[in-house]
């Protein structure tokens, strides 16, 4: 990732916490895991430690199939540090499950992507443990 070699990343690197080190692993054996409600049955995105809908506490990891559509997106021209490569592309994505996640989509030029467009995930190797789900053209 990095320009000179021994540089670190300039992208942000997010940090594990207790209730996403399990996305995480996830993440870094190609798996795109949300939760599931063991109660009620909802999908729930991002990783926390309560149902959003019924409060449990009740919650397993499911593995998404990865496939959803562009609810929204922008094109950004100028970063906010240096690591970012404009233009790039920051989108809503409402995965198959039904759950809406903030990512980029890539391997296309940014001026292709168009909302309802059909995506799945990828992953982009950011630092030694960490590995961000981005989606290209389905
Ligand atoms: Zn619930």
């Amino acid at each position: 990732m990095s320009e000179k070699s021994g540089e670190k990343s300039k992208v942000p690197v997010p940090q594990k916490r207790p209730e996403t080190e399990k996305f995480w692993e996830g993440c870094k054996e190609g798996k795109l895991l949300l939760q599931k409600c063991n109660d009620c049955g909802e999908y729930i995105f991002y990783p926390r430690a309560l149902c959003p809908h019924c409060m449990s506490q009740s919650l397993s990891w499911v593995e998404s199939s990865g496939r959803g559509e562009v609810y929204t997106f922008s094109i950004h021209h100028r970063g906010p540090t240096p690591g970012f490569k404009p233009p790039y592309v920051v989108a809503l994505i409402d995965l198959e499950e039904g759950v809406r996640i903030m990512s980029n989509v890539i391997g296309c030029d940014p001026n292709e992507v168009k909302i309802g467009m059909k995506v799945k995930v990828t992953f982009e190797q950011l630092s030694e443990d960490i590995y961000l789900p981005k989606f290209v053209p389905a």
